[in-house]
């Protein structure tokens, strides 16, 4: 992320760290939690060279100090990331290690353990040593995605920092990057607002199965055909699908097409399910009409909290849709 970003999007994490730099008044570690961890790195990275960068404006970002900890050769910072999905006991041993053969005379040192949920048992304990005894010149960065899953012992030595969800506009716009098509990322982007988590949803192939019945459903609804059939055809798929969440989620996916349905006819910013909206252009539908679907379906989001029988559920919905 662009520094530019890092503020826009982060103020309030951004302009405390900032604040405590100017004052001298750093603490010895934080822990950034939130659910995007390149975030919260590249809010480290800032850090790291706004403490090492030598440069009147730093962090310049073009002296050999702002560029060493961009390709990780920076002496005085040291990134630990997990490996295999774990950070082990040995990556930790060696931070400490390389810390101590490293002399404070050379500037602070800073270190970053990106993920710090993943270390396991005794690389957390190992790491707890560290912290309990901290250099004056020593900064701690951990970032997490949840930060329960750490010992209490290590968050209670950390300054715990929340980070902002990333907004939903950003993420979409990132998913399209990643040669997503637009109308999945738009849906992904109301059950996560994680790109990693979103591009997991996404590769399992749910959403774009459930995007497709959705659309197909909708189709069939606007033909003045019965929708229930879209359901029958795949009802294996519906009921095999155990996570209640996925199926709120797939009658939010309906509620929005419906709602850009309803956009077109308003005459507002619409850019969504073009495909499908597009063949209907010129059909009169009444907004009442619309809107009576749309509540039809908050109803039985709120049911599905409730009712077992989904089948019994989704077959009562499509008869009244
Ligand atoms: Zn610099």
């Amino acid at each position: 992320m662009k520094n530019e970003d890092l503020f826009k999007y982060q103020p309030e994490v951004m302009k405390l760290l900032i604040t405590s730099f100017e004052k001298n008044k750093l603490v010895h570690a934080y822990l950034l939690d939130g659910n995007d961890s390149n975030c919260a790195c590249d809010i480290v990275f800032y850090m790291a060279k706004k403490l090492l960068c030598k440069k009147d404006n730093a962090p310049c970002m073009n002296c050999q100090d702002c560029k060493s900890i961009d390709t990780n050769n920076n002496m005085n910072f040291l990134y630990i990331k997990p490996i295999d999905d774990v950070i082990r006991k040995e990556q930790i041993d060696t931070l400490i290690y390389d810390f101590s053969m490293t002399s404070i005379d050379n500037g602070p040192l800073i270190y970053l353990i990106r993920d710090a949920e993943k270390m396991n048992a005794s690389a957390q304990n190992a790491l707890l040593k560290f912290l309990e005894e901290p250099a004056s010149n020593h900064y701690a960065f951990l970032t997490t995605t949840n930060y329960k899953k750490l010992l209490n012992t290590i968050t209670s030595r950390c300054q715990l920092l929340h980070l902002r969800p990333i907004p939903q506009d950003i993420l979409i716009e990132k998913l399209i990057e990643c040669g997503i098509d637009m109308d999945i990322a738009y849906v992904v982007s109301f059950l996560t607002s994680d790109l990693n988590v979103a591009m997991k949803y996404i590769e399992e192939g749910k959403i774009t199965n459930f995007l497709n019945i959705a659309l197909k459903i909708v189709d069939k609804d606007l033909k003045n055909k019965d929708p229930y059939i879209e359901y029958y055809r795949n009802r294996m798929f519906f009921l095999e699908e155990k996570d209640k969440t996925i199926h709120r989620f797939f009658l939010d996916i309906l509620v929005l097409i419906y709602q850009e349905l309803l956009n077109r006819l308003m005459h507002t910013k619409a850019k969504y399910f073009s495909e499908l909206l597009d063949n209907y252009a010129n059909v009169e539908f009444s907004k009442n009409e619309i809107i009576r679907k749309l509540e039809l379906l908050n109803l039985y989001q709120e049911r599905f909290n409730y009712y077992v029988n989904l089948d019994l559920q989704y077959t009562s919905l499509f008869s009244k849709l």
